[in-house]
C-alpha cells in the first residue's frame, strides 16, 4: 500500500465535514429568525398546562383511612400523619363494637417533596390527587408545609379523570354502583343435586 492512501477506518481529517454542518446551523438560525417568538409572558399570560401536570397534591380527606401507606412509601419522608382510634357502638343489641381510625393530622412538606407521585400511586383509597395548580410559592419556606385543610382546598382544582379507552372494561367501583339492589336481582336457579355413584359393597 502506498504511504499517501487513507485508511477507511481512520477518522476524517480536521475541518472536513465542518463546512456542511456550519451551513446547516446557519440555515436553522435564518429560519427561526423570521418566526415570531413563543415566549409566554407569565404572569400576564397564564400557561396552558396539560391536565396531568404535577402542580400540587390535593387530599380528599373523607377517603383517607390513615393507613399510613403513603407516608411509609414517600422517599423524602415529607408526609406527616397523626390519627387515633374511635370505637363505633354496635348497631344491634348483642352485636360487636367496631373501631375506626380518625385522621387528626395530614400534612405534606412541599419544601422537601420531589413530586415523584409515589404517594398518589400507592394510596388504595384514591385520597390523594394531582392538581395542576402551581402558584403557591412562599417567602418563608416553613409555609410550604400544607396541613390537611389546605391540601383539601386544592381538591376543586383537580381535573376530572380522562375518558376510558374504547372497549375498556367498566371500572370496578362503577360496576358495583350500577348493580341492582339485592331484592330486585333475579332469583338464582335451583341447585341440581348430582346423583352419587352407588357405594361399593365392601364400604358398608
Ligand atoms: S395511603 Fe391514602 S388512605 Fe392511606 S394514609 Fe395515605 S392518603 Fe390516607
Ligand atoms: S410526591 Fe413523592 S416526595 Fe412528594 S409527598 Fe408524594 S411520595 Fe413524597
Amino acid at each position: 500500500m502506498s504511504s499517501n492512501q487513507t485508511d477507511p477506518g481512520s477518522p476524517a481529517p480536521k475541518g472536513r465535514g465542518a463546512i456542511p454542518g456550519l451551513i446547516k446551523g446557519l440555515a436553522t438560525t435564518a429560519r427561526t429568525l423570521a418566526r415570531p417568538s413563543h415566549t409566554a409572558e407569565y404572569p400576564d399570560a397564564q400557561p396552558h398546562l396539560p391536565p396531568r401536570s404535577r402542580g400540587v397534591i390535593a387530599l380528599l380527606e373523607e377517603n383517607c383511612t390513615s393507613c399510613m401507606l403513603c407516608a411509609r412509601e414517600c422517599p423524602d419522608w415529607c408526609i406527616y400523619i397523626d390519627s387515633h382510634k374511635e370505637t363505633i357502638p354496635a348497631p344491634t343489641p348483642g352485636g360487636r363494637e367496631r373501631q375506626r381510625n380518625v385522621l387528626d393530622r395530614f400534612a405534606i412538606d412541599f419544601s422537601l417533596c420531589m413530586y415523584c407521585g409515589i404517594c398518589i400511586e400507592v394510596c388504595p383509597f384514591d385520597a390523594l390527587h394531582w392538581s395542576p395548580e402551581f402558584e403557591y410559592a412562599e417567602l418563608d419556606i416553613r409555609d410550604l408545609l400544607h396541613e390537611k385543610e389546605r391540601l383539601g382546598q386544592w381538591m376543586p382544582t383537580v381535573p376530572p379523570p380522562p375518558a376510558l379507552d374504547p372497549g375498556a372494561p367498566e371500572p370496578a367501583e362503577v360496576a358495583a354502583a350500577n348493580k341492582p339492589p339485592r331484592a330486585a336481582r333475579p332469583a338464582r336457579p335451583a341447585t341440581t343435586v348430582r346423583p352419587q355413584p352407588p357405594a361399593a359393597q365392601g364400604d358398608a
